[in-house]
């Protein structure tokens, strides 16, 4: 029975508002150049779970000076008609950053869709243009999550090089692309998904411990390697004590169990989720810098 520890916190909340601050300075000079970035966000009839990140993307954008808008199509808009916005949206110089809201109605094909928007306006690093820039490692953007996984392990001072790393969740939008980040600095990478067979093998042999899914208690404490690093990036909502009426929020981790056996470990709240926005932030920086510097 290896010994009982006390895992470090790693604060997602105090690294992404060390980001935002050097954002804001960095727009502050943007500005004075003439420089101006605009973010859109464009959804399509109305959706309650993601009303709160649009909330946190206009408190976002809004604190570093990023200029913000919305712009919500009818539930009942058919898929040229979205297509038609998103076009408007590409032509428009004054927009810098569109980032397409989801669900999308289930009558649309989401990737035609993201594949519509301008390789220039894609702050959310879907396109598959961006996408195969991300693939050779010269990218300028990538998808948020996946770079904010990144930056709280490097800034965390977590080393990659040569680390086992696993990663449970194969989507699009978090474990592959974080799959290719995490290889290109050098770390060896095991990706997880609902084929896998005897999960547990994989996650107990990794240095670091990835898990995307949305499923809370999915990872237990004897999936755990003594030592390792934990990221949850899973966000659940599920029912608060019984009779209050309310909500709770959950990854994917056994949270106070895992604490006891890993070296590190991200909270949910207050760890993947606000490094998500701040990363947001940053790639409309980086949308709206090349679109200045190709004009
Ligand atoms: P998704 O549904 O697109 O993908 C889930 C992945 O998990 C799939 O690859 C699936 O094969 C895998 N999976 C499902 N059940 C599994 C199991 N039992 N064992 C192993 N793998 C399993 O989801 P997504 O969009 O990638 O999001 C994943 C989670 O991350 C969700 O909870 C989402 O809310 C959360 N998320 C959080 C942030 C954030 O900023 N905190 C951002 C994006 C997503």
């Amino acid at each position: 029975m290896p010994p009982l520890m006390t895992a470090r916190r790693i604060d997602g909340s105090q690294l992404a508002a060390e980001t935002k601050a050097n954002l804001r300075q960095e727009i502050e000079q943007l500005r004075a150049e003439g420089v101006h970035p605009h973010l859109v966000a464009l959804s399509v009839g109305h959706d309650e779970s993601s009303e709160a990140y649009l909330r946190r993307q206009q408190r976002g954008a809004e604190g570093v000076g990023i200029d913000y808008s919305q712009v919500r199509l009818p539930q009942d808009v058919d898929e040229k008609g979205l297509l038609g916005e998103i076009d408007r949206l590409n032509r428009d110089p004054s927009v810098t950053g569109v980032i397409l809201q989801r669900p999308l109605p289930a009558s649309m094909d989401d990737r035609r869709v993201q594949c519509a928007l301008s390789i220039d306006k894609d702050v959310e690093g879907l396109t598959p243009a961006n996408l195969g820039l991300l693939y050779f490692g010269r990218h300028i953007v990538a998808p948020a999550t996946a770079l904010g996984v990144l930056q709280l392990l490097q800034r965390s001072g977590i080393e990659l090089k040569g680390r086992e790393v696993t990663v449970i969740g194969a989507s699009d939008i978090v474990g592959k692309p974080l799959s290719i980040l995490l290889t290109a600095a050098w770390a060896t990478v095991t990706l997880c998904h609902i084929e896998t067979r005897d999960l547990a093998a994989h996650t107990r042999r990794a240095d670091i411990l990835i898990s995307a899914v949305g499923k809370p208690g999915l990872v237990t404490a004897d999936m755990v390697r003594p030592g390792a690093t934990v990221i949850d990036v899973g966000y659940a909502r599920r029912p608060g004590p019984v009779g209050s009426g309310q909500t709770q929020v959950s990854g994917d981790v056994d949270f106070d169990a895992v604490s006891e056996i890993a070296g590190a470990i991200t909270p949910v709240p207050g760890g993947v989720g606000p490094m998500t926005v701040a990363m947001l932030l940053a790639n409309t920086v980086r949308c709206a810098v090349r679109m200045a510097k190709a004009n």
